[in-house]
């Protein structure tokens, strides 16, 4: 079965027209023209494979190539929208990876057991509603329908506003879920977006496990003084505080946790971040992420008891609240078997390593056997308009997925 690099190559070209910037990359968030220029881009695409596409309510787009008979189907994709200024690679490489498949079992006259879908999931990026996989978390019943008015762009759309404005049907979110055994197998294709596979030059990633994050914003309150008139051992400095907090973070993530542990404080809001006036308040953002829910956990809880120490010694008021507590997933066993023997059929190195962002297939993991393959991120960009990965890798990603998925297809 032959895969066509050049049809790979043109259709991310031509994804990467929509919200294309001039510098390069692609802005497409969710929901926006963009985005709806990139389904519409995929739906003719798959009409053209003589399939049909449905939508269901929350804007998860599904296709179906159907087999020999009316079993559950073997589904793979991905996402179409991208962050802001992001890459052309992340999420797309697993949609048109999905296409080529259909493309060419087509060719071949190839015909499976078991229907194959294709999925184009909704807002899998958090960039503009602030929380992330959104189609996938409809689909497993963990999108609550509050959230579809709690969830606000910046311009204070809610998620179900952005929805009926592109003609969803938010209110039916319920009819988007699927129930365990309704998919046999899902299999996601996604750049790494992490510098490993790139650093030690194996063009495969077969992912055992998804780490999950939890999130901390953290409020401390001190007091703003004059930063000449205040002797050093009457200040309430919440920065100093602050700092002791983001040293911690580090430190608990390299030496105190697991070792997939890592712990990254993202930003700081220093008010009122004057020269010559002692910080009174500061707001810090922590992500603290693992494989392994144990770990993550006793991370959590000692930057708690840190912050608390913290507070204590120094005078300073912290109060903090927990946006997101997630739960890392292992991946099925039985899949990552499946693509290890395809690479190794197929004569391609590969490694088999835990995946540090989140992803779609933790949530279909919920309800079906799912796996995941990486492709290299040249240095690790992603998340950039310089992500990259080599066409030859995306080509060995996808005889993989393609392997994998006809495997599948065919058992009972
Ligand atoms: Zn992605």
């Amino acid at each position: 079965m032959h895969i066509k690099p050049e049809r790979i190559q043109r259709d991310l070209e031509n994804l990467a027209c929509f919200g294309r910037l001039k510098g390069g990359g692609v802005s497409r968030l969710a929901f926006t023209s963009a985005d709806r220029e990139a389904r519409q881009y995929l739906r003719n695409a798959l009409i053209q494979q003589g399939l049909s596409v449905t939508q269901d309510a929350v804007g998860n787009m599904r296709s179906r190539r159907c087999g020999k008979e009316n079993l559950a189907p073997v589904m793979t994709g991905s996402h179409l929208d991208s962050v802001p200024s992001g890459g052309t690679f992340d999420g797309t490489v697993g949609i048109v990876a999905a296409l080529e498949v259909i493309r060419v079992l087509n060719e071949q006259g190839v015909e499976t057991l078991r229907p194959i879908d294709i999925i184009n999931f909704s807002a899998e990026e958090s960039s503009r509603f602030g929380g992330s996989t959104l189609g996938s978390k409809a689909i497993t019943g963990r999108l609550s329908p509050k959230q579809l008015h709690t969830y606000k762009d910046k311009d204070g759309l809610s998620l179900y506003e952005a929805m009926e404005t592109f003609g969803l049907n938010p209110d039916r979110l319920e009819s988007a879920r699927i129930r365990p055994g309704e998919v046999y197998a899902f299999i996601e294709t996604h750049i790494e977006q992490g510098r490993v596979l790139d650093s030690l030059g194996i063009p495969l990633g077969v992912v055992t496990s998804i780490a999950a994050p939890t999130r901390i914003k953290v409020y401390l309150v001190g007091r703003a003084d004059h930063s000449g008139a205040t002797p050093m051992d009457l200040r309430a400095d919440a920065l100093v505080a602050a700092s002791e907090i983001i040293l911690g973070v580090e430190r608990i993530a390299s030496s105190e946790a697991g070792s997939h542990t890592v712990g990254t404080v993202g930003y700081s809001h220093i008010e009122p971040g004057v020269l010559n006036v002692i910080p009174g308040q500061v707001e810090l953002g922590i992500d603290i992420r693992d494989i392994n829910k144990e770990s993550k956990d006793l991370a959590v809880n000692k930057v708690i008891s840190l912050m608390e120490d913290t507070g204590d010694r120094r005078g300073i008021q912290i109060n903090y609240e927990i946006t997101a507590n997630e739960t890392p997933v292992t991946l099925s066993a039985e899949i990552v078997d499946v693509l290890k023997r395809a690479a190794e059929t197929l004569g391609y190195s590969y490694r088999l390593m835990p995946s540090g962002a989140g992803h779609d297939a933790m949530y279909m993991a919920e309800i079906t056997n799912a796996g995941m393959i990486f492709v290299p991120s040249q240095e690790g960009i992603s998340h950039n308009i310089a992500e990259y990965t080599p066409l030859e890798d995306i080509v060995k990603g996808t005889e993989v997925l393609l392997e994998a998925i006809v495997k599948l297809a065919n058992e009972k």
